[in-house]
């Protein structure tokens, strides 16, 4: 069956991919411009709504939040999120007795967040969001606003004069003046477009796990570097079987998963216990755990005709610092304020200039990010002394040099640089 949603030339926007990133820019333009822009999501994973993402938890940084918060979205999900107050950086070799902690991050490192809605107050430079309520809320929004959700794939686009066609796994035709591919790391429509991909495999995979506890974690936040990889216990909103409840992203050697998560649920805590140091009394499992192979890459070029790479389908990234989504929002807030402009100027919203604007826009910040996540990687998950003493001299002294500790806890915010308006908390 053909079909078509719009005319040739319309004003119309294909996103393909409904993950938070599609979710978050189709909902931003068409708040933006109602009738005047047909904005579309196609996803086959709509079929399953939020629970695609139950389980998962991310870390979004100051910049995410006045970015939901523009949408709509931050006070729908009050109950699934969590401040991160403070933050305590270790080092050290799995068996040694204590972790001895090299850096801490507090709040106050974020109090200058002018974007916040109660600006003044001392602001966490980051929250954990609950991924489930996070997308429930989205699609209800995007529902509401008038987005057409369609629960079929695109196998590819095809830009014809003055639009793209895009062709849905069930043979229908969508014709739009710009097509998203936000489909993932193995974008179809990326290869499609024969846009080049660099990358690897890390040897190392990434388990999650949110873990129920008794006693109050306070919004603090801990991160362990292991000779494995990095072990992250990250707080999430109170709740759960036993009262409390935390996220693991926990980084492991690929070989040693089958035997680390092989066991049962025993087995699964005692590692967890290994590794974890707050006492927070009786642990249990609340969901998973789920182990996700990790891989660094980056696409030669976010754009192409009529087309714009967005999150994951343009960038993967080592998952130590909690900032692949937190670079995917960025990038969607800058798309959605390109397209913005050129609405505005009665230009084209796919031609080649919103396009260029949007890679200028994103395309050094996401290097600058993917290099350092895949830098601190390979820096920390080893167990050579010499390189062990040389970063842990580094780490103790950012820890006592408050100027360099404010740059690092604003940079992880998103709040160093230009920031698109939607992550300053402006309207587009
Ligand atoms: C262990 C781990 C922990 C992480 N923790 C954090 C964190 O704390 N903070 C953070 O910022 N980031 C974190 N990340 C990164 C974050 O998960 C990703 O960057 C983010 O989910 C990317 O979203 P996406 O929508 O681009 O891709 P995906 O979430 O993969 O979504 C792609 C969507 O496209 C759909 N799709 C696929 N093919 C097609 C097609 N042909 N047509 C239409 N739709 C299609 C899929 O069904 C899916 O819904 C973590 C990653 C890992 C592995």
């Amino acid at each position: 069956m053909v079909g078509s949603t719009a005319r040739a030339g319309a004003r119309s926007l294909v996103v393909a991919g409904g993950g938070i990133p599609g979710l978050a820019l189709a909902l931003a333009l068409k708040q933006a411009h109602g009738a005047a822009l047909t904005v579309t999501i196609c996803d086959p994973g709509l079929k399953a709504g939020n629970a695609r993402q139950r389980g998962r938890a991310y870390a979004v940084a100051a910049g995410g939040r006045h970015l939901f918060e523009r949408l709509g979205i931050w006070e729908r999900i009050a109950g699934a999120r969590q401040p991160i107050t403070d933050m305590v950086v270790s080092d050290s070799r799995l068996a040694d007795p204590i972790r001895p902690v090299f850096l801490t991050f507090s709040q106050e490192g974020a109090a200058h967040d002018a974007g916040a809605k109660g600006a003044g107050e001392p602001a966490p430079f980051a929250h954990m969001v609950e991924a489930e309520p996070l997308v429930e809320a989205l699609i209800a929004a995007a529902g509401a606003a008038g987005i057409v959700l369609e629960p079929t794939g695109i196998r590819r686009a095809e830009p014809e004069r003055g639009a793209i066609r895009a062709i849905l796994d069930d043979g229908r035709v969508l014709r739009a003046s710009l097509v998203v591919a936000a489909d993932g790391a193995r974008s179809r429509l990326r290869e499609a477009a024969r846009i080049g991909w660099v990358g690897w495999r890390y040897p190392q995979s990434g388990i999650v796990a949110t873990i129920a506890h008794e006693r109050d974690h306070g919004g603090r936040a801990y991160e362990h570097f292991l000779p494995g990889g990095p072990f992250a216990m990250l707080p999430l909103a109170p709740g759960g079987a036993l009262g409390h409840r935390a996220s693991i992203v926990w980084t492991e050697r690929e070989a040693d998963v089958p035997a680390l998560l092989g066991g049962g649920e025993a087995e699964v805590l005692a590692e967890v216990e290994r590794r974890f140091t707050p006492n927070l009394g009786r642990i249990a499992l609340e969901a998973g755990p789920s182990a996700h192979p990790l891989a660094f890459g980056i696409a030669r070029s976010f754009r192409a005709e009529r087309l714009a790479l967005l999150g994951d389908a343009a960038h993967v990234i080592h998952p130590l610092a909690g900032q692949g989504l937190n670079l995917a929002l960025t990038s969607a807030a800058a798309l959605a304020e390109a397209v913005t402009e050129a609405l505005r100027l009665g230009m084209d919203p796919g031609g080649p200039e919103v396009l260029r604007a949007y890679e200028r826009a994103r395309r050094f910040d996401t290097l600058a990010m993917a290099a350092a996540t895949d830098g601190l990687n390979r820096l920390f998950s080893n167990d050579v002394l010499p390189v062990r003493l040389a970063r842990d001299f580094g780490l103790g002294l950012v820890d006592r040099m408050p100027g360099l500790k404010r740059f690092f806890i604003d940079e992880a915010a998103g709040l160093r640089g230009p920031q698109p308006r939607l992550m300053r908390g402006e309207a587009l």
